[in-house]
């Protein structure tokens, strides 16, 4: 049996903070996927379990000794409209562990069976969306992007039903912390500042420990999640990631990337582009994220105003004073990774020139419908004095001569940069990635799993990922956008 060393502390909190919920057994449980590197990161040692193991214990068909499964409360802003109750509906959390150097491992199933908040749902998951979060949340934390990560991946072997039948899985993830901007607005929405201030106090311990000392921790609290959150997002952007449903149950307090539903990553570069199915007005379009940051964080510290100062003005104030930093933050770190990509480093008197010259490139790729990653990627092959090797990146223009425009302005900026042409490459490589989960890979090694059983496709696309950042012997078609007819237009939440 696998051996967790659980310290579980939300279970600590109350019981208006959650259900406690066991996870309701499958029928044929089989291990699909299991994160070795990741249990090792945790401190855990499952090098000598089996697979039946593993797969009964990552399906919730036995609970380890120490978990004490529950499903947590939250509210949230969904497109726009309050409900003030949602909660663990399809999840359920093990239990928490702490590694080295105080890292925070909460461990969740999904998929794992009907919970006090299921509301009409069945509580369980498709294999699909299973495989979908497994694939892109592991590539976002091998593209350094802070995110929920993957543990492990089980057929169920029980159907669920969606449109038609499919098969099912249970997902376990492992997050900082599962509390979400929609776990406080919980508390607050029921006029509850004591279990406001009790949850302020848990994340703060677990999460943000540098702002215990301050003069006022929760306004300092707020602080750091308005910074993690607007790098986080900054991040996003700069790998052409849409979330695809920033709710603000999910937007993670620990400024992790959370909640893999409809998400995606562009092809072709579009400003306003939107995959998910249910985005009817476009809310959480791609260069709509920031501002929807702005708008959930709002949120987040009219929750925790009562918390800010004595006085109601006064705590608007502060809130305000904070939230209004947002911007700034996200700009900044949107020019410093954007400076990176394009192979620029920072100079004061370049700063106009420099967004100046993004902006050109976004609009020259959203004009010619350029692929967002490959432009990136291969711009970082180029070199300064001269044009001789565009050929791959002018390519993915419709009109190679507006990229050549460009360029010559680039290049006219680049007589400023100090560094060899090599060094500028190495770090223009470091953050452009050559692999991303693209879609229509997405999409084959769901339909290979769902339709065949043929998890290979899942794990060849899983394998190249990990190492987004390194151009891979004989891995080239990972590289490709999709051709015509393998173009995904839409995702689903998939619940
Ligand atoms: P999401 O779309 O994942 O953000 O979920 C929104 C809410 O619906 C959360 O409270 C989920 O727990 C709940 N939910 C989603 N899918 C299911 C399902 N299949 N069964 C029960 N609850 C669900
Ligand atoms: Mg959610």
């Amino acid at each position: 049996m696998i051996q967790i060393p659980f310290n579980n502390r939300y279970v600590t909190l109350g019981e208006t903070f959650y259900v406690k919920t066991r996870p309701t057994p499958v029928a044929k449980p089989a291990l699909i996927k299991f994160n070795d590197a990741l249990a090792r990161l945790m401190g855990l040692s499952p090098g000598d379990l089996d697979t039946a193991d593993l797969a009964a214990v990552f399906s919730g068909d036995t609970v380890p000794e120490g978990a004490e499964p529950l499903a947590m409360a939250y509210a949230g802003h969904q497109f726009g409209y309050f409900s003030p109750q949602l909660g663990d509906g399809r999840a359920i959390l093990l239990g928490e562990m702490s590694g080295a150097n105080g890292a925070c491992f909460d461990m969740q199933l999904k998929g794992s069976g009907r919970t006090f908040y299921s509301r009409g749902g069945d509580g369980r998951a498709a294999l699909g969306p299973v495989l979908r979060e497994y694939l892109v949340s592991e590539a976002m934390a091998k593209l350094n992007v802070p995110t929920t990560r993957a543990l492990a991946a089980v057929a169920t072997g029980e159907p669920v039903a969606r449109e038609q039948l499919l098969p099912g899985g249970v997902i376990t993830r492992i997050a900082s912390s599962f509390v979400r901007v929609g776990t406080f607005q919980y508390f607050a929405a029921r006029g509850d500042v004591e279990a406001v201030k009790t949850l302020a106090d848990y994340v703060i311990e677990r999460n943000y420990p540098g702002v215990v000392s301050a003069e006022n921790p929760y306004v300092a609290f707020l602080e750091a999640v308005i910074e993690r959150q607007a790098r986080l997002i900054a991040q996003w952007m700069q790998l052409g990631f849409i979330h695809g449903v920033m709710n603000t149950d999910n937007m993670s307090i620990a400024g992790e990337t959370i909640d893999y539903g409809p998400c995606a990553f562009m092809d072709a570069y579009d400003h306003d582009r939107v995959f998910s199915s249910i985005d009817h007005g476009g809310r959480y379009a791609y260069n709509n994220q920031p501002g929807i940051g702005l708008w959930n964080l709002t949120r987040l510290a009219e929750s925790l105003a009562p918390l800010l100062a004595d006085e109601t003005d006064e705590a608007i104030e502060v809130a305000q004073t904070l939230l209004k930093s947002y911007r700034a933050q996200y700009e900044q770190s949107r020019l410093a990774g954007m400076r990176t990509k394009c192979g620029l480093t920072a100079h004061e008197d370049t700063e106009q020139e420099d967004k100046s010259l993004i902006e050109a490139l976004l609009n020259v790729m959203a004009a010619n419908h350029a692929d967002f990653t490959l432009t990136f990627y291969y711009l970082s092959q180029l070199w300064a004095q001269s044009s001789e090797h565009d050929g791959d990146c002018r390519s993915l223009f419709v009109s190679p001569a507006q990229f050549d425009e460009w360029a010559v302005t680039w290049r006219g900026r680049l007589s400023r940069e100090t560094r060899s042409d090599e060094a500028r490459q190495a770090n223009m490589r470091a953050v452009n990635p050559v692999y991303i989960p693209r879609n229509h890979q997405i999409e084959a090694a769901i339909r290979a799993a769902e339709d065949g059983g043929d998890f290979s496709v899942f794990h060849d696309l899983h394998e190249v990922l990990q190492n987004p950042y390194v151009k891979q012997e004989g891995k080239d078609s990972y590289m490709l956008p999709p051709e015509p007819d393998e173009v995904v237009k839409q995702t689903f939440c998939g619940t």
